[in-house]
């Protein structure tokens, strides 16, 4: 039975995708954007994460660790992330949710379980949104997500990089309504603020824009990092080449990810700035104008 590497399911979702929805969150992703705020995407390994606040400094957790990668001085601990093996024996253990595996494998019928306790509240549009990290990275475990999904009947989203395998794209189809579809930078600079090209994205956005898929654009907006004219054009000249893309939709930057990094033991990631609602609108009206494209924010 295929199992997927999930790391949050998150209930009575009103941002992704139309209606009420349940998103699912797949861990692994191939892309490593400058600004992002979900550290716990990236590796599609289950890690441990650590919270400092909810210790109680019981020690159980250093005697279960088989490697010796905790330590526990004047009722602190400490983590040694280069011995740890990632064995989980201390996040089993831990009865303070202080350590905590992040990251749970689930079989499809384990997922639409979640699922289907919020049926009543979906309505004609609500259902399930696809999300990550990537969900393309993990294409068997996603397509037969959506098909189990459509066959109770309920919508379908994903939300991608776009960089997943365009074979995977296309057995996606019967079972995707929308695709929440992200646009990151300028082609120019796309490998230095995400880690790659972006050639295999735009030939996907051409392949499910060509077989009509529905298709909002997504795009991030960072300002001391993707916000320039060359990525306000290549959006307005996407949004203008498709009629598939319904909406383009501006997300402004966050740091809400800066503290997540430090649970899991990652470097700290640089901190930019979030556009002010002026530019946002200012932005939002420039895209709509020059391409023709409802924008929102
Ligand atoms: S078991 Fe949990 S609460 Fe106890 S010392 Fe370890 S991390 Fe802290
Ligand atoms: S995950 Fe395993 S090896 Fe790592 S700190 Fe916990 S018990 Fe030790």
């Amino acid at each position: 039975m295929i199992r997927g590497q999930i790391f949050n399911i998150q209930r009575f979702s009103t941002d992704d995708g139309d209606g009420i929805r349940t998103c699912v969150f797949l861990k692994g992703c191939p892309l490593r954007c400058a600004w992002c705020h979900n550290a716990e995407s990236l590796s599609a390994a289950f890690e441990l994460a650590f919270y400092a606040q909810n210790c109680i400094g019981c020690g159980t957790c250093v005697a279960e660790c088989p490697t010796g990668a905790l330590d526990l001085q004047n009722g602190k601990l400490g983590i040694n992330r280069t011995a740890c093996k990632g064995c989980m024996r201390c996040a089993e253990v831990c009865c303070a949710e202080a350590l905590v595996q992040i990251g749970k494998s689930m079989t499809v019928t384990d997922v639409m379980e979640t699922v289907l306790k919020d049926r009543i509240f979906y309505g004609a549009h609500g259902g399930v949104t696809l999300t990550g990290g990537e969900p393309m990275l993990q294409p068997q475990f996603a397509i037969a997500l959506a098909k189990a999904a459509k066959a109770e009947g309920l919508s379908v989203a994903m939300e991608t990089s776009g960089f997943g395998d365009s074979a995977d794209y296309e057995a996606l189809l019967p079972y995707c309504d929308l695709f929440l579809f992200d646009c990151k930078a300028s082609t120019e600079r796309h490998r230095e603020l995400t880690g790659v090209e972006d050639t295999r994205i735009l030939q996907n956005l051409d392949l499910l824009a060509a077989h009509g898929a529905r298709i909002r654009l997504r795009c991030p907006i960072v300002e001391g990092a993707n916000l320039d004219d060359a990525f306000v054009e290549k959006i307005i000249a996407l949004a203008k080449r498709y009629p598939s893309i319904e909406a383009v939709q501006l997300l402004p930057y966050h740091n809400t990810g800066v503290e997540k990094a430090i649970h899991l033991g990652k470097q700290a990631q640089p901190i930019f700035t979030t556009p002010n609602p002026q530019t946002l609108a200012a932005l939002a009206e420039r895209i709509e104008q020059e391409s023709g494209t409802p924008t929102v924010y």
